[in-house]
């Protein structure tokens, strides 16, 4: 199958960019439960050992949100690869024939896609190397809809496989495509505080009650409630649990202490490199890369003391605070130019755009630490923005 085919099928799918037209919604729906977080709590919530706590943080918030803009700048890279060898594998290996114009078609390869999202999501949390990816989404400490953004730029790297099985099924690469982007959005609205347990509901989709436990570093919480829309396949293979009458602690194990979204996404990589390093023999380096988290002998998850958990916070001054919210809503703009320019662009030109915007995002988050390398990485990305644009726009031109 050559490239161009693989090119056509791609633009057809994705022609319409549908996260470019999702960004507004989102950011519109975060601003409505902050303004509801707000107004009708004070912003507090009850916590751990008594006491209340804040449901939404400046500082955390926008570093979830440059996270996903992170992310959706990455994985505009290998996209095309990763959906290329799932349309190779369909139309090579395909057993059966799927009708685009049928309703029913449509629900059954949702219902697969959800199945194997569930088994790609568990090992997610249960092999090392995977977990390194997925901890990005993890990381906050705290539990709204911003938190939904939080995706990783990273997980691409294996989540592909989990699917390959619908291509041999013979999905078509449209529906594959379409019912990933549903199952995505969906998983939105279930990021949030405010809304209470829904009885049934709760037990058969997932939702903001089981989806809280699964953030939790609560003992009942760890490696709980991995369903995307359908709780159900955690209610089958025994991974369920419900939400228990007393405040959650969010967040892992492991925690981030910083709003940096390239050591967001990479730490626990790190981590890694250092345990493969230190391991001696080579059934404990395989060990190091693929043991569960939560049960690798370097890292026993212990008991945890919810009353006594400490969230990681910033002071951020009255003026940072607005520099940082106008370059942000400058990154939010900038990633809808990345992906609506992006397939117009050379590979060098995506990759130039691509790494200031790296830089965009890691000096505003660092400008809220406030670390003084920020202000430099900041200063410099400025002065060489007209050299960008120039390669950008003026070469292309040309
Ligand atoms: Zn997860
Ligand atoms: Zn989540």
């Amino acid at each position: 199958m050559c490239r161009c085919t693989i090119d056509a099928e791609y633009s057809k799918i994705e022609g319409m960019n549908p996260i470019l037209y999702a960004i507004p919604v989102f950011l519109l729906t975060i601003a409505i439960e902050c303004a509801w977080a707000c107004k009708l709590r004070g912003n507090q919530t009850p916590q751990a050992g008594g006491g209340t706590r804040r449901l939404y943080d400046f500082a955390d918030t926008i570093g979830s949100i440059q996270i996903g803009v992170l992310s959706r700048v990455a994985v505009a890279f290998p996209r095309l690869l990763t959906v290329g060898i799932f349309f190779l594998v369909q139309q090579q290996f395909a057993v059966a024939t799927w009708d685009l114009q049928s309703p029913l078609h449509w629900l059954a390869a949702l219902l697969i896609y959800d199945f194997f999202y569930y088994w790609k999501h568990r090992a997610n949390h249960e092999v090392r190397l995977m977990w390194a990816g997925h901890i990005t989404h993890h990381n906050s400490e705290y539990f709204n809809l911003s938190t939904a953004l939080r995706q990783s730029s990273t997980t691409f790297i294996f989540d592909w496989m989990f699917y390959l099985p619908m291509a041999v099924m013979g999905v078509p690469v449209q529906m594959f495509v379409v019912v990933a982007l549903i199952d995505l959005l969906y998983q939105f609205w279930v990021h949030t505080e405010l809304l209470p347990k829904m009885g049934w509901f709760d037990r058969i989709f997932a939702s903001p009650s089981n989806h809280r436990v699964h953030h939790g570093q609560d003992e009942y919480c760890v490696d709980k409630n991995y369903g995307g829309i359908l709780i159900v396949w955690d209610r089958v293979f025994g991974t369920f649990e419900e939400e228990r009458d007393q405040p959650i602690a969010y967040g892992v194990r492991t925690p981030l202490q910083s709003f940096n979204p390239l050591w967001g996404n990479f730490h626990y990589y790190a981590l890694i490199w250092q345990d493969f390093r230190a391991a001696r023999g080579w059934s404990a380096k395989i060990e190091a890369l693929f043991a569960p988290p939560s049960g690798w002998q370097g890292e026993k998850l212990g008991s945890f003391d919810a009353a006594s958990f400490k969230r990681h916070e910033v002071l951020v001054s009255p003026g940072i605070r607005r520099y940082v919210l106008v370059q942000h809503a400058l990154n939010v703009v900038g990633v809808c130019v990345f992906l609506f320019f992006f397939k117009q662009w050379a590979p060098w030109q995506g990759g130039l755009a691509a790494a200031w915007m790296v830089c965009g995002l890691v000096a505003t988050t660092a400008l809220m630490e406030a670390r003084r390398w920020g202000l430099w990485l900041e200063v410099g990305r400025w002065l060489t923005a007209p050299l960008l644009a120039i390669a950008l726009w003026g070469l292309g031109a040309a």
